[in-house]
């Protein structure tokens, strides 16, 4: 893992998948989810989290669909 001396890493949220820097000074983020999902009411937030999820999981699955299909020609 690459170390920042700043102190500030880059997370990526839970709930929209969104890069952000966590800990941000005046920014209402947590270290799992990003400013704006920090807003949304947790029964709401825990189906984006599972969505999320699953299109984490399809857009690798993808990937690794498209290197199968990479003609070797
Ligand atoms: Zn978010």
């Amino acid at each position: 893992m690459a170390r920042v001396t700043s102190g500030q890493r880059e997370r990526t949220c839970r709930a929209c998948g969104r890069k952000f820097e966590y800990p941000v000074r005046e920014s209402q983020a947590t270290r799992h989810h990003c400013e704006e999902c920090v807003e949304v009411p947790p029964h709401i937030r825990k189906t984006l989290e599972r969505l999320n999820t699953r299109i984490t999981l399809l857009e690798y699955q993808l990937r690794q669909l498209g290197k199968k299909e990479t003609p070797t020609s």
